[in-house]
């Protein structure tokens, strides 16, 4: 058993060093993290494989090798952030202070704890030699992940797919989310929607705007997208949407919503219809039962006095894994009666398979998390963003998104905003939750 109050003040000063490396994301700067990294681990005989990609950016692979009974486990996190406007901070965001109970910097809860609490399970591990491992344990640190994961993750799979071998990975994506009445969910990603880009183009007659033109491209635009605002994709229920409603159904405070939760789990269609009708009231429901539509940008003319030829909007659709881009377009294009309007697919996104909410991987982290808390309910998770999951479910890796820090919603909204922050017992607990399941399903058994 580690000692674990020594291991919360190790692993407060490490994240508190991890986030005083500056790794803004443009352009990033991973490669002093990694050596930092590298050091940590090397220097307790974990092997390592610092890969750089130029401009000072790297990746940071460390393993810890096991019998080879089964293939390996992925502990992956990002080294990158997103920018920060320091004005509105009222803490330095890359000094890593402690404050009543919180550690304060940009990183805290993306993506930065999770790479402290994978560093701190592998150092575990390693001083433990009497832990039996049926598989290597992989530490993944990559590089760009906020601004597409050319330089991180895309670069890691072109160049080395052979160091992403596994069976599992453990990555961000997921939610420990402290709900109303103070009960907890932990909600595992464990497959995503595909992002797939749509032009929407009005064509119609040019002309001077004084002599008004009943084909005018911007007014049949308009009224294209009037029919799309009201157009919704059927409700698609998949194994990881009904197993997160059926599960959250029974922790979930708000009865009338918690009814249509176990409504739409039902067998009987009525039920069904009228639990979706109720869950789609709430965006975030209504983004994972469905196909989802959201016009982004809208272009036209150049000049007050001058009646383009043509009008166009971008429609970024998500689908759910499994569904074809291709019939989505089709139904759109049947709803949209307007003359001179064509719809057509712009950028294909990749589809990636789900990873099995019944997993080895899976059962871990559900015993894992109620070894530490009995009453928190576990749910697989499909999530409306893309990660770099996707790219590993594409190599055949089940991975799971887990943000491993439970936390309320105001502390969960400042990801990607001012004072971002981890409350330390919250740190703590992810850092077990990780460690316990990394055991758990690289034990031998
Ligand atoms: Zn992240």
């Amino acid at each position: 058993m580690p000692d674990w109050s020594a291991i919360e003040s190790e692993t407060v000063s490490r994240l508190q060093a991890i986030i005083q490396f500056d790794t803004t994301n443009p352009p990033g700067n991973e490669l002093p993290l990694a050596r930092y990294l590298e050091g940590a681990l090397r220097s307790e005989g974990v092997e390592t494989n610092l890969l750089e990609v130029g401009d000072n950016r790297a990746q940071l692979i460390g393993r810890i090798r096991g019998s080879g009974a089964k293939r390996p486990l992925i502990l992956l996190a990002h080294m990158d952030v997103v920018g920060v406007e320091r004005e509105k901070w009222t803490h330095d965001p890359f000094g890593g202070e402690v404050h009543d109970g919180y550690l304060y910097g940009r990183g805290a809860i993306d993506d930065k704890g999770m790479l402290a609490a994978n560093l701190m399970t592998m150092l575990m591990l390693k001083r433990e030699p009497a832990t039996k491992l049926d598989r290597d344990v992989v530490f993944v640190a990559t590089s760009d992940e906020e601004a597409g994961g050319e330089w991180g993750m895309a670069w890691l799979v072109e160049h080395h797919p052979e160091l992403l071998d596994a069976e599992f990975a453990l990555n961000e994506g997921g939610r420990t989310r402290i709900i109303r009445g103070g009960r907890t969910y932990l909600a595992v990603q464990s497959a995503e929607k595909v992002s797939h880009v749509v032009t929407v183009t009005a064509t119609g007659s040019a002309g001077h705007a004084a002599i008004p033109l009943a084909d005018n491209a911007v007014f049949r635009l308009a009224r294209a997208l009037e029919s799309l605002s009201m157009y919704r994709e059927p409700v698609m229920l998949t194994e990881i949407t009904g197993r997160f409603f059926g599960k959250l159904a029974e922790i979930w405070p708000d009865p009338v919503e918690k009814a249509a939760m176990i409504d739409l789990v039902s067998s009987d269609p009525k039920r069904i219809e009228a639990g979706a009708t109720v869950l789609s009231r709430t965006a975030v429901f209504n983004a994972v039962l469905r196909n989802g539509i959201s016009p982004t940008v809208v272009t036209g003319g150049k000049q007050f006095n001058v009646i383009p030829a043509t009008a166009q909007a971008v429609l970024n659709v998500r689908t759910l894994p499994g569904h074809s881009i291709d019939k989505v377009i089709n139904r759109l294009r049947a709803i949209v009666s307007e003359p001179g309007v064509t719809i057509e697919l712009s950028a294909r996104g990749e589809d990636a398979p789900p990873s099995d909410p019944t997993s080895a991987m899976f059962s871990a982290i559900v015993d894992a998390t109620h070894e530490l808390d009995p009453t928190i309910a576990v749910v697989p998770y499909l999530s409306t963003g893309v990660t770099d999951s996707a790219r590993l479910r594409r190599l055949g890796v089940q991975a799971y998104g887990v943000l491993p820090f439970p936390m309320g919603e105001d502390d969960e909204k400042r990801m990607h905003g001012a004072d971002e922050r981890v409350p330390l017992e919250s740190l703590h607990f992810g850092v077990r939750l990780v460690y316990e399941a990394t055991r758990r399903v690289c034990g031998p058994g």
